[in-house]
């Protein structure tokens, strides 16, 4: 195993995703251990400002493959021009950020390429020259660590577990050509509208403010909207406060919605059922706010403030404005 770590590089409104530096870290660990020079892919119609980045990007290479068919992602011609990278760069690891594109995009193109695809991994090393990692199961409450016996392997990385790399490089850059033909794009994204501009997806976020039952309508969300936008974070919602209306699915956190790993995750007015705890229990520091001291939710956090919420959260965003100058 010396071939080499290939690395995707999602691109999002033109630009890589920040979760590129994460997978350079995971992937160097490897390359340390003997896994080969790390490259960089990158997948698109116009990809001259993310080449930019990727160019100035601690790796040996990036591999770029264009076609005017890859404007959006689709994950057909996005697997297929993925495939031809693969195989050009010879690497036998593939690393993804397991997104919602990485995850669609490296499930198809493992298929493609005959790969071991490993999802949602935390940690990842070589064992005799074969692919090791380590991922959580039955909804985070038990690791498995498996291992590759299959000549390629591909790995999708959950966000917030790896430290970006620092510094920076000078790749070369070699141009990839791919066969795309309307076939593979049936159905494909015509338009990309963003939802909530400035904020960063529940996965990837670093902070998540979430909210419960209690808020008790759609418009009282505004103060955890407020709070968020003080602390540049991401609001989450239970499964209460969607069904009740109060935010829409995307926002939901939990079994039933989305696995998140934020650095810090403060659930406010959230009772701390086991569904919602499985979609945020690996956040690294977690606070509470609960009028009820006996909320299961506290025997999770690591801060917790017992009060109403209504009292507690501006309170506590004035706090943060003072200590961040804002
Ligand atoms: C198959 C299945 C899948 C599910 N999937 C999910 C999922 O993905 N995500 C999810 O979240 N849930 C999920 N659930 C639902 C889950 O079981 C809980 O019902 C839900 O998480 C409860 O949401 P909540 O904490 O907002 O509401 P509640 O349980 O009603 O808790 C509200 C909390 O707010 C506190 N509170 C009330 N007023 C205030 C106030 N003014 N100030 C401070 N605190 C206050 C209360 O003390 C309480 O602890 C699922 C359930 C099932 C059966």
């Amino acid at each position: 195993m010396a071939n080499g770590i290939l690395i995707f590089g999602e691109v999002r409104g033109g630009h890589l995703k920040p979760i590129t530096r994460e997978l350079i870290t995971a992937a160097n660990q490897l390359s340390q251990a003997g896994g080969g020079p790390v490259s960089l892919a990158l997948v698109g119609e116009g990809v001259d400002a993310a080449l930019g980045e990727a160019k100035a990007l601690p790796v040996s290479k990036v591999y770029t493959a264009k076609h005017a068919l890859l404007a959006h992602y689709s994950s057909q011609g996005y697997a297929a021009a993925l495939s031809e990278v693969v195989k050009t760069s010879g690497a036998n690891v593939v690393l993804f950020g397991a997104t919602t594109e990485g995850r669609d995009l490296s499930a198809r193109a493992a298929a493609r390429c005959n790969a071991a695809l490993f999802a949602d991994c935390t940690e990842l090393s070589l064992q005799n020259g074969a692919l090791r990692v380590k991922r959580p199961v039955y909804s985070g409450k038990v690791y498995a660590e498996l291992e590759s016996t299959a000549p390629i392997a591909f790995a999708s990385i959950r966000p917030n577990v790896f430290v970006p790399v620092s510094g920076a490089g000078t790749a070369e850059v070699t141009d990839v050509p791919v066969q795309i033909d309307d076939s593979m794009v049936r159905g494909h994204v015509k338009e990309v509208v963003q939802t909530a501009s400035g904020t960063k997806d529940l996965t990837e976020a670093e902070i998540i403010v979430s909210g419960g039952r209690s808020l008790k309508s759609s418009e009282n969300f505004a103060i955890l909207e407020d709070l968020a936008k003080t602390l540049h974070a991401t609001v989450g919602a239970s499964r209460a406060a969607v069904d009740a209306g109060y935010r829409p699915h995307s926002y939901q956190v939990g079994q039933t919605g989305k696995v998140v790993n934020p650095k810090l995750y403060i659930a406010v007015g959230i009772s701390g059922a086991i569904q919602h705890l499985v979609g945020m229990r690996t956040s690294k520091v977690i606070v509470a706010i609960n009028k009820d001291e006996n909320a299961p939710i506290f025997q999770k956090a690591d801060y917790g403030i017992v009060g109403d919420l209504f009292d507690v959260v501006p309170k506590v965003n004035e706090e943060f404005k003072k200590l961040l100058g804002t």
